[in-house]
Protein backbone atom coordinates (compact mmCIF):
# COMPACT_ATOMS: atom_id res chain seq x y z
CA UNK A 1 0.00 0.00 0.00
CA UNK A 2 1.21 3.49 -0.94
CA UNK A 3 -0.06 6.60 -0.27
CA UNK A 4 0.08 10.25 -1.40
CA UNK A 5 -0.56 13.23 0.73
CA UNK A 6 -0.92 16.77 -0.54
CA UNK A 7 -1.06 19.91 1.26
CA UNK A 8 -3.45 23.23 0.61
CA UNK A 9 -2.57 25.41 3.18
CA UNK A 10 -5.39 28.40 1.91
CA UNK A 11 -8.55 28.71 3.93
CA UNK A 12 -10.52 31.85 5.45
CA UNK A 13 -8.78 31.77 8.80
CA UNK A 14 -12.30 32.69 10.55
CA UNK A 15 -12.01 29.71 13.22
CA UNK A 16 -11.15 31.10 16.73
CA UNK A 17 -9.13 27.81 17.33
CA UNK A 18 -7.04 27.72 14.33
CA UNK A 19 -3.90 30.13 13.49
CA UNK A 20 -1.89 27.50 10.87
CA UNK A 21 -3.52 28.60 7.50
CA UNK A 22 -2.75 31.08 5.12
CA UNK A 23 -5.55 33.39 3.96
CA UNK A 24 -7.54 31.70 0.47
CA UNK A 25 -7.69 35.76 -1.15
CA UNK A 26 -3.90 35.48 -2.49
CA UNK A 27 -4.64 34.04 -5.65
CA UNK A 28 -1.24 34.49 -7.35
CA UNK A 29 0.14 32.52 -3.83
CA UNK A 30 -1.82 29.82 -5.10
CA UNK A 31 -0.85 29.62 -8.45
CA UNK A 32 2.63 30.05 -7.47
CA UNK A 33 1.77 27.41 -4.60
CA UNK A 34 0.63 24.77 -7.29
CA UNK A 35 3.56 25.31 -9.86
CA UNK A 36 5.92 24.54 -6.17
CA UNK A 37 3.15 20.96 -5.79
CA UNK A 38 4.31 20.71 -9.51
CA UNK A 39 8.00 20.86 -9.06
CA UNK A 40 8.04 19.14 -5.54
CA UNK A 41 5.96 15.79 -7.48
CA UNK A 42 8.71 15.32 -10.08
CA UNK A 43 10.82 13.85 -6.98
CA UNK A 44 8.68 10.61 -6.81
CA UNK A 45 7.61 10.93 -10.79
CA UNK A 46 5.62 8.29 -11.67
CA UNK A 47 4.98 6.52 -8.53
CA UNK A 48 2.06 4.67 -7.96
CA UNK A 49 -0.71 5.37 -5.38
CA UNK A 50 -3.58 2.88 -3.76
CA UNK A 51 -4.41 6.05 -1.94
CA UNK A 52 -4.83 10.28 -2.05
CA UNK A 53 -5.27 12.50 0.60
CA UNK A 54 -6.23 16.28 -0.15
CA UNK A 55 -5.91 17.93 2.82
CA UNK A 56 -5.80 21.85 4.76
CA UNK A 57 -6.52 24.31 5.45
CA UNK A 58 -9.59 23.66 2.77
CA UNK A 59 -8.68 22.93 -0.75
CA UNK A 60 -12.03 23.16 -1.99
CA UNK A 61 -11.99 26.82 -1.18
CA UNK A 62 -9.27 26.80 -4.32
CA UNK A 63 -11.30 28.32 -7.53
CA UNK A 64 -12.09 25.55 -10.16
CA UNK A 65 -9.53 26.68 -12.67
CA UNK A 66 -6.69 25.70 -9.55
CA UNK A 67 -8.61 22.70 -8.62
CA UNK A 68 -7.74 21.31 -12.42
CA UNK A 69 -4.48 22.58 -12.55
CA UNK A 70 -3.80 21.11 -9.75
CA UNK A 71 -5.53 17.12 -10.41
CA UNK A 72 -3.39 18.28 -13.71
CA UNK A 73 -0.72 17.81 -11.59
CA UNK A 74 -1.60 14.55 -9.98
CA UNK A 75 -2.24 12.42 -13.30
CA UNK A 76 0.75 14.37 -14.62
CA UNK A 77 3.13 12.76 -12.25
CA UNK A 78 1.86 9.72 -10.82
CA UNK A 79 -0.21 6.52 -10.92
CA UNK A 80 -3.45 6.81 -9.27
CA UNK A 81 -4.40 2.74 -9.10
CA UNK A 82 -8.21 1.78 -10.50
CA UNK A 83 -10.21 1.93 -7.43
CA UNK A 84 -7.24 4.50 -5.44
CA UNK A 85 -9.70 6.33 -2.49
CA UNK A 86 -9.01 10.05 -3.21
CA UNK A 87 -10.60 11.84 -0.45
CA UNK A 88 -10.23 15.84 -0.76
CA UNK A 89 -10.99 17.44 3.09
CA UNK A 90 -14.39 20.11 2.45
CA UNK A 91 -16.15 22.48 4.64
CA UNK A 92 -19.69 23.28 3.68
CA UNK A 93 -19.07 26.69 2.52
CA UNK A 94 -17.47 27.06 -1.19
CA UNK A 95 -18.96 23.54 -2.34
CA UNK A 96 -21.24 24.21 -5.37
CA UNK A 97 -22.94 21.45 -7.12
CA UNK A 98 -20.99 22.13 -10.34
CA UNK A 99 -17.77 22.49 -7.83
CA UNK A 100 -18.80 19.02 -6.66
CA UNK A 101 -18.97 17.73 -10.36
CA UNK A 102 -15.57 18.79 -11.30
CA UNK A 103 -14.52 16.97 -8.62
CA UNK A 104 -16.17 13.62 -9.35
CA UNK A 105 -14.76 14.14 -12.53
CA UNK A 106 -11.56 14.83 -11.33
CA UNK A 107 -11.40 11.43 -9.44
CA UNK A 108 -12.29 11.85 -6.09
CA UNK A 109 -14.28 9.35 -4.60
CA UNK A 110 -14.33 10.33 -1.02
CA UNK A 111 -15.41 14.09 0.52
CA UNK A 112 -14.17 14.60 4.12
CA UNK A 113 -16.72 17.27 5.46
CA UNK A 114 -15.68 19.66 8.18
CA UNK A 115 -19.18 19.61 10.05
CA UNK A 116 -17.90 20.00 13.44
CA UNK A 117 -21.35 20.59 14.72
CA UNK A 118 -24.81 21.21 13.65
CA UNK A 119 -25.44 23.65 16.53
CA UNK A 120 -25.72 27.18 15.73
CA UNK A 121 -24.67 28.55 18.92
CA UNK A 122 -21.82 26.67 18.77
CA UNK A 123 -20.40 26.94 15.22
CA UNK A 124 -20.90 30.31 16.04
CA UNK A 125 -18.94 29.83 19.04
CA UNK A 126 -15.89 28.65 17.23
CA UNK A 127 -16.22 30.77 14.29
CA UNK A 128 -17.03 28.43 11.74
CA UNK A 129 -18.53 30.14 8.66
CA UNK A 130 -21.45 27.78 7.94
CA UNK A 131 -24.32 27.41 9.68
CA UNK A 132 -26.59 24.13 10.27
CA UNK A 133 -28.87 24.90 7.40
CA UNK A 134 -25.46 25.67 5.42
CA UNK A 135 -24.37 22.44 6.49
CA UNK A 136 -26.88 20.02 6.34
CA UNK A 137 -27.61 21.83 2.12
CA UNK A 138 -23.78 21.04 1.30
CA UNK A 139 -23.97 17.41 2.10
CA UNK A 140 -27.34 16.69 0.24
CA UNK A 141 -25.73 18.34 -2.75
CA UNK A 142 -22.96 15.57 -2.07
CA UNK A 143 -25.22 13.01 -1.80
CA UNK A 144 -27.02 14.13 -4.90
CA UNK A 145 -23.57 14.82 -6.76
CA UNK A 146 -23.26 10.93 -6.90
CA UNK A 147 -20.54 10.81 -4.00
CA UNK A 148 -21.27 7.57 -2.07
CA UNK A 149 -18.27 7.60 0.66
CA UNK A 150 -18.66 10.93 2.94
CA UNK A 151 -16.79 11.22 6.12
CA UNK A 152 -18.22 14.02 8.78
CA UNK A 153 -15.79 15.52 11.60
CA UNK A 154 -17.72 15.54 14.68
CA UNK A 155 -16.07 17.84 17.03
CA UNK A 156 -17.14 17.94 20.57
CA UNK A 157 -15.95 19.50 24.64
CA UNK A 158 -17.00 22.48 23.80
CA UNK A 159 -16.67 24.30 26.65
CA UNK A 160 -19.99 24.28 28.78
CA UNK A 161 -21.51 21.59 26.19
CA UNK A 162 -24.05 20.18 27.93
CA UNK A 163 -24.46 16.03 28.00
CA UNK A 164 -27.96 16.65 26.14
CA UNK A 165 -26.57 19.01 24.22
CA UNK A 166 -23.93 16.42 22.99
CA UNK A 167 -26.43 13.89 22.71
CA UNK A 168 -29.14 16.44 20.39
CA UNK A 169 -25.95 17.63 18.27
CA UNK A 170 -24.43 14.12 17.55
CA UNK A 171 -27.91 12.42 16.93
CA UNK A 172 -28.57 15.69 14.40
CA UNK A 173 -25.35 14.21 12.77
CA UNK A 174 -25.49 10.46 12.92
CA UNK A 175 -29.08 11.49 11.01
CA UNK A 176 -27.10 12.19 8.35
CA UNK A 177 -26.18 8.24 7.61
CA UNK A 178 -22.66 8.94 6.28
CA UNK A 179 -20.45 6.32 5.59
CA UNK A 180 -17.37 7.69 7.93
CA UNK A 181 -17.24 9.98 11.33
CA UNK A 182 -14.34 10.94 13.19
CA UNK A 183 -14.24 12.65 16.27
CA UNK A 184 -12.20 15.48 17.82
CA UNK A 185 -12.30 17.00 20.82
CA UNK A 186 -12.05 21.18 20.77
CA UNK A 187 -8.11 21.77 20.69
CA UNK A 188 -7.45 24.92 20.63
CA UNK A 189 -4.06 25.80 18.55
CA UNK A 190 -1.13 28.40 19.85
CA UNK A 191 -1.71 32.12 18.19
CA UNK A 192 -5.15 31.46 17.37
CA UNK A 193 -7.90 33.68 19.00
CA UNK A 194 -9.21 31.52 21.74
CA UNK A 195 -5.56 30.94 22.45
CA UNK A 196 -5.14 34.75 22.85
CA UNK A 197 -8.27 35.44 25.05
CA UNK A 198 -6.64 32.26 27.02
CA UNK A 199 -10.12 30.13 26.87
CA UNK A 200 -9.62 27.29 28.62
CA UNK A 201 -11.05 23.32 27.70
CA UNK A 202 -13.79 20.87 29.27
CA UNK A 203 -11.98 18.98 32.42
CA UNK A 204 -10.61 15.50 30.79
CA UNK A 205 -12.51 13.40 32.86
CA UNK A 206 -15.70 15.66 31.51
CA UNK A 207 -13.75 14.77 27.92
CA UNK A 208 -13.58 11.00 28.57
CA UNK A 209 -17.47 10.87 29.68
CA UNK A 210 -18.68 12.83 26.50
CA UNK A 211 -16.03 10.85 24.19
CA UNK A 212 -17.75 6.90 25.77
CA UNK A 213 -21.26 8.66 25.76
CA UNK A 214 -20.58 9.35 21.96
CA UNK A 215 -18.88 6.04 21.26
CA UNK A 216 -22.01 4.31 22.78
CA UNK A 217 -23.88 6.12 20.53
CA UNK A 218 -22.51 5.41 17.46
CA UNK A 219 -23.07 2.29 17.97
CA UNK A 220 -26.27 2.27 18.13
CA UNK A 221 -25.88 3.88 14.31
CA UNK A 222 -24.14 0.87 12.86
CA UNK A 223 -20.98 2.61 12.86
CA UNK A 224 -17.81 0.30 13.82
CA UNK A 225 -14.91 2.07 15.88
CA UNK A 226 -11.83 0.96 13.90
CA UNK A 227 -9.55 3.57 15.53
CA UNK A 228 -9.76 5.65 18.87
CA UNK A 229 -11.74 8.54 17.01
CA UNK A 230 -12.88 6.79 13.47
CA UNK A 231 -16.32 5.01 13.03
CA UNK A 232 -16.84 3.34 9.97
CA UNK A 233 -19.94 1.47 8.43
CA UNK A 234 -18.17 -1.87 7.43
CA UNK A 235 -15.71 -1.37 4.20
CA UNK A 236 -15.44 2.62 4.40
CA UNK A 237 -12.80 2.42 6.51
CA UNK A 238 -10.22 5.46 5.64
CA UNK A 239 -7.58 3.35 4.04
CA UNK A 240 -5.57 6.17 3.32
CA UNK A 241 -5.27 6.72 7.41
CA UNK A 242 -5.24 2.55 7.73
CA UNK A 243 -1.90 2.92 6.22
CA UNK A 244 -0.26 5.85 8.28
CA UNK A 245 -1.38 3.76 11.52
CA UNK A 246 0.08 0.03 9.58
CA UNK A 247 3.73 1.31 9.02
CA UNK A 248 2.58 1.81 5.34
CA UNK A 249 4.69 3.98 3.08
CA UNK A 250 3.53 7.56 2.20
CA UNK A 251 4.81 10.60 0.35
CA UNK A 252 3.67 14.03 1.35
CA UNK A 253 3.72 17.23 -1.02
CA UNK A 254 3.76 20.64 0.17
CA UNK A 255 3.79 22.82 3.71
CA UNK A 256 4.87 21.17 6.47
CA UNK A 257 4.22 17.42 4.80
CA UNK A 258 5.70 14.22 5.60
CA UNK A 259 7.00 11.44 4.07
CA UNK A 260 7.99 8.10 5.02
CA UNK A 261 9.69 5.20 2.78
CA UNK A 262 10.71 1.77 4.49
CA UNK A 263 11.59 3.23 8.02
CA UNK A 264 13.24 6.75 6.34
CA UNK A 265 10.89 9.40 7.30
CA UNK A 266 11.30 13.18 5.62
CA UNK A 267 9.06 16.59 5.74
CA UNK A 268 9.29 19.98 4.07
CA UNK A 269 9.72 23.11 6.17
CA UNK A 270 6.29 24.49 8.04
CA UNK A 271 5.98 28.02 6.54
CA UNK A 272 4.21 28.99 3.36
CA UNK A 273 6.84 31.51 2.19
CA UNK A 274 9.85 28.81 2.96
CA UNK A 275 8.12 26.11 0.98
CA UNK A 276 7.74 28.77 -2.02
CA UNK A 277 11.38 30.31 -1.68
CA UNK A 278 12.88 26.92 -1.94
CA UNK A 279 11.85 26.47 -5.80
CA UNK A 280 12.34 29.98 -6.73
CA UNK A 281 16.28 29.14 -5.43
CA UNK A 282 15.68 25.68 -7.23
CA UNK A 283 16.27 23.73 -4.10
CA UNK A 284 14.05 21.41 -2.67
CA UNK A 285 11.39 22.01 0.11
CA UNK A 286 12.75 19.20 2.62
CA UNK A 287 13.73 20.53 5.89
CA UNK A 288 14.60 17.68 7.74
CA UNK A 289 14.80 13.81 7.99
CA UNK A 290 15.93 10.80 10.37
CA UNK A 291 16.12 7.60 9.28
CA UNK A 292 13.91 5.27 11.93
CA UNK A 293 15.88 1.72 13.33
CA UNK A 294 14.44 -1.44 13.40
CA UNK A 295 13.51 -0.85 17.00
CA UNK A 296 12.00 2.44 16.56
CA UNK A 297 9.57 1.08 13.22
CA UNK A 298 8.47 -1.74 15.91
CA UNK A 299 7.68 0.60 19.23
CA UNK A 300 6.06 2.93 16.48
CA UNK A 301 3.91 -0.04 14.72
CA UNK A 302 2.75 -1.15 18.34
CA UNK A 303 1.78 2.08 19.87
CA UNK A 304 0.02 2.98 16.50
CA UNK A 305 -1.50 -0.77 16.37
CA UNK A 306 -2.93 -0.48 19.99
CA UNK A 307 -4.85 3.00 18.32
CA UNK A 308 -6.71 0.28 15.96
CA UNK A 309 -9.85 -2.05 17.08
CA UNK A 310 -8.17 -5.02 16.44
CA UNK A 311 -5.25 -3.90 18.57
CA UNK A 312 -1.75 -5.40 17.40
CA UNK A 313 -0.37 -8.69 17.07
CA UNK A 314 2.74 -8.79 18.70
CA UNK A 315 4.02 -12.02 17.37
CA UNK A 316 3.67 -11.05 13.44
CA UNK A 317 5.25 -7.21 14.28
CA UNK A 318 8.45 -8.97 16.13
CA UNK A 319 8.87 -11.39 12.56
CA UNK A 320 8.17 -8.16 11.14
CA UNK A 321 10.59 -5.93 12.21
CA UNK A 322 13.41 -9.03 13.73
CA UNK A 323 12.52 -7.06 17.17
CA UNK A 324 10.91 -8.09 20.63
CA UNK A 325 10.09 -6.42 23.63
CA UNK A 326 11.96 -5.44 26.33
CA UNK A 327 11.80 -6.18 29.65
CA UNK A 328 10.89 -3.00 30.94
CA UNK A 329 7.99 -3.03 28.42
CA UNK A 330 6.65 -6.06 29.02
CA UNK A 331 6.52 -5.40 32.86
CA UNK A 332 4.96 -2.24 31.90
CA UNK A 333 2.16 -4.31 29.79
CA UNK A 334 1.52 -6.96 31.85
CA UNK A 335 0.80 -3.76 34.72
CA UNK A 336 -1.69 -2.09 32.07
CA UNK A 337 -3.31 -5.81 31.86
CA UNK A 338 -3.72 -6.05 35.68
CA UNK A 339 -5.00 -3.12 35.11
CA UNK A 340 -7.80 -3.93 32.92
CA UNK A 341 -6.95 -1.17 30.60
CA UNK A 342 -5.54 -3.61 28.00
CA UNK A 343 -6.16 -7.44 26.87
CA UNK A 344 -3.25 -9.75 25.87
CA UNK A 345 -4.50 -12.70 24.40
CA UNK A 346 -3.51 -15.52 21.54
CA UNK A 347 -0.46 -13.10 20.49
CA UNK A 348 -3.05 -10.06 20.51
CA UNK A 349 -2.33 -6.79 22.26
CA UNK A 350 -5.76 -4.55 22.55
CA UNK A 351 -6.86 -1.49 24.34
CA UNK A 352 -10.18 -1.90 26.42
CA UNK A 353 -12.59 0.85 26.57
CA UNK A 354 -11.15 2.13 29.90
CA UNK A 355 -7.66 1.68 28.00
CA UNK A 356 -8.53 3.71 24.70
CA UNK A 357 -9.57 6.95 27.69
CA UNK A 358 -5.67 6.98 28.49
CA UNK A 359 -4.33 5.23 25.49
CA UNK A 360 -1.70 8.82 25.13
CA UNK A 361 -0.34 7.89 28.68
CA UNK A 362 -0.24 4.31 28.35
CA UNK A 363 1.55 5.11 24.86
CA UNK A 364 3.96 7.52 26.63
CA UNK A 365 4.83 4.83 29.07
CA UNK A 366 5.45 2.42 26.52
CA UNK A 367 7.70 4.74 23.89
S1 LIG B 1 -11.95 25.74 8.33
FE1 LIG B 1 -10.27 24.53 9.19
S2 LIG B 1 -8.39 25.34 8.32
FE2 LIG B 1 -10.01 26.84 7.95
S3 LIG B 1 -9.83 28.29 9.64
FE3 LIG B 1 -11.34 26.74 10.22
S4 LIG B 1 -10.19 25.16 11.33
FE4 LIG B 1 -8.71 26.44 10.22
Amino acid sequence: MSSLYIHIPFCHRKCFYCSFVVSIGQEEKQTEYIKGLEKESRSFDGMAFDTVYFGGGTPTLLDTETLKELFGVLRRRFLIKEGAEVTIEANPEGLSPDKLGLLLDCGVSRISLGVQSLNDRHLKYLGRNHNRELALKTYRDIVRAGFKNVNCDFMYAFPGQTMAELEEDARAILELRSQHLSLYTLTIEERSRFFTKGVSLEHQDYQARQFAFITHLLGEYDFRQYEVSNFAREGFESRHNINYWTGGDYIGLGVGAHSHIKGRRFWNGSSLSSYLSAFQNNRSPQEGEEVLTQEQQYIERILFGLRMKEGINLEAVSKQYHCALDEQRKEMIELFVNKGLLIYNNHNLTATPEGVLVLDEICSKLI
